[in-house]
């Protein structure tokens, strides 16, 4: 389970509305509409609801899909998966662990040396920039 829990009013009270319908109700944002997919600064980049440190800008590439995406997490710690079959599709949902907010979802598409894209909301990160 995740170490942080807030009532569903806290959180309404410190995201925007569409970080919370994002974050915490597990929505989406429309593709090349966020404000990290096309960014290529350098920094790390924070949950948005806890802070904690989820992905490097290194491991940051264009998968042309819209939103920002990641070929592997800052470590092996940070990330929970859970299997999500809505929409009509099997998709394996990523969350930050530290806090339980909904990031995105990871695919077996991606680029070397992981193979994996993590293809994540730009509402639910924060780019830290060095
Ligand atoms: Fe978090």
């Amino acid at each position: 389970m995740s170490e942080i829990s807030k009532s569903e009013e806290q959180w309404q009270a410190e995201l925007t509305a569409e970080e919370y319908r994002i974050c915490r109700q597990k929505g989406t944002e429309r593709a090349f509409t966020g404000c990290y997919w096309d960014c290529k600064d350098e920094g790390v980049y924070r949950c948005t609801c806890c802070s904690e440190p989820l992905f490097k800008s290194t491991t940051k590439y264009d998968s042309g899909s819209g939103w920002p995406s990641f070929y592997q997490p800052l470590n092996g710690e940070v990330i929970a998966e859970e299997r999500d079959d809505s929409h009509g599709m099997i998709r394996v949902e990523v969350m930050c662990k530290r806090c339980g907010s909904h990031l995105g979802h990871v695919f077996n598409d991606g680029p070397n040396p992981t193979g994996l894209r993590y293809c994540i909301n730009s509402a639910s990160l924060k780019l830290d920039k060095v």
